[in-house]
């Protein structure tokens, strides 16, 4: 089932499925169990661990099985549709799935606030997320995704003013509070403009700059992806030395950063012009200086993308020794002549 189609079928029976991405038209929801994909609103909803009741599927032995769906407590023994969800395909195929829904949102506002420095998001996203709003968003992308966006369509440019911008989306609470609010944030971390979307097409306008930057990095580029997960506390310190560390260790490379600021999940893409090829490698050396920096203030090599075929490797940084015995042991378990997506996450 195609992730839309779910939220489609939800919004027929007036409820809501709130699982949703850029690729929500073609992503289907074993792929996103899979992966235990988030998305644009997982600062409000979590991700598709929250919304998954339950899984049906084969194991690499042949066995069909089936998890208990509509419980909310189940303390009998380990829950196989636990480790199941972000297992990449690695111990079964998922033929099945209860998903949970919610109530429809209430309207939103957004918000988008300019800065100069990227240590200003981590600072914000820590003043915002105890703010007390309903959040729904918490987003990040800097100046160079808005001009490589504006070149590939050619359209007028955005967001001109700051070298990063944080999209903020709330439920609507109380005006004068969140001007308040806004203000203030502004005031104490020097941020250079405070943009209210006015309409809803400049809502949606203000999406479709964050949404479509991915795909218009693949245009002119060749992209190196890292899709990091670094704790909130230490987003604004990573950004800052991984910016060091690109302007002196890879200065052939530009890059531009954006992500799930909220989720603490940094899309760093480091990009080559006009070479066209879908994938390119940086130097080990480099490599290793960027997750060296990555493990240093706690974070994770994958955030949402997995770890797939391409980044075993750098499943060092974020996983010890032992834990990778023991994930070893779970796919043996579920399939011993490892049929199953052979050499993803794991070297085996
Ligand atoms: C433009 C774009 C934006 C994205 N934005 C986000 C985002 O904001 N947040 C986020 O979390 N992710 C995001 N993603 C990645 C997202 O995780 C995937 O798009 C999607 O969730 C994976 O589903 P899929 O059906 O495309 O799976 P595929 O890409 O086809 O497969 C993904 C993995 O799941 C396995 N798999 C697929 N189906 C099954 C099944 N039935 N049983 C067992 N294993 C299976 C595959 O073998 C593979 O290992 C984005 C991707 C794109 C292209």
């Amino acid at each position: 089932v195609v992730t839309r189609s779910a939220r489609e079928f939800a919004k027929l029976h007036g409820r809501y499925f709130p699982v949703n991405f850029a690729s929500s038209g073609s992503s289907t929801i074993g792929g996103n169990i899979s992966t235990n994909a988030g998305g644009l609103h997982a600062v409000r909803y979590g991700t598709m661990r929250r919304w998954t009741a339950g899984v049906a599927g084969v194991t690499g032995t042949g066995e069909i099985f089936r998890t208990r769906p509509g419980l909310f407590k189940d303390n009998s023994g380990y829950d196989l549709k636990e480790i199941l969800i972000g297992s990449e395909g690695t111990l079964a195929c998922i033929t099945e799935a209860y998903l949970n829904v919610t109530d429809p949102p209430k309207e939103t506002r957004i918000v988008i606030l300019s800065c100069d420095d990227f240590s200003a998001i981590g600072n914000a996203v820590g003043e915002i997320l105890p703010s007390g709003m309903t959040l729904h968003a918490i987003e990040f992308f800097d100046r160079t995704s808005q001009k490589i966006l504006s070149e590939w369509e050619g359209t007028v440019r955005f967001f001109e003013s700051g070298r990063c911008f944080i999209l903020v989306e709330y439920e609507n609470f109380d005006e004068e509070s969140e001007f308040a609010f806004f203000d203030g944030l502004s005031q104490r971390l020097g941020l250079i403009d405070v943009a209210y979307a006015q309409t809803e097409p400049q809502k949606r306008e203000f999406w479709r700059r964050r949404e479509l930057i991915s795909e218009s990095l693949l245009r002119n580029h060749s992209v190196y992806k890292a899709d990091l997960a670094i704790p909130l506390v230490n987003m604004g310190l990573f950004l800052g030395e991984v910016e060091t560390i690109l302007s002196r260790e890879a200065p052939e490379f530009s890059y531009t950063t954006f992500g799930h600021a909220g989720d603490g999940n940094i899309h760093l893409n480091l990009l080559k012009k006009r070479e066209r090829d879908s994938f390119f490698h940086i130097s080990p050396a480099l490599e290793e200086r960027l997750y060296r920096t990555v493990s240093k203030y706690g974070g994770s090599p994958s955030a949402e993308h997995g770890i797939g075929l391409v980044k075993t490797h750098l499943l060092k940084y974020s996983k010890t020794g032992e834990e990778i015995r023991i994930m070893k042991e779970i796919k043996r378990a579920f399939d011993p002549r490892s049929i199953l997506n052979p050499g993803k996450i794991l070297e085996i």
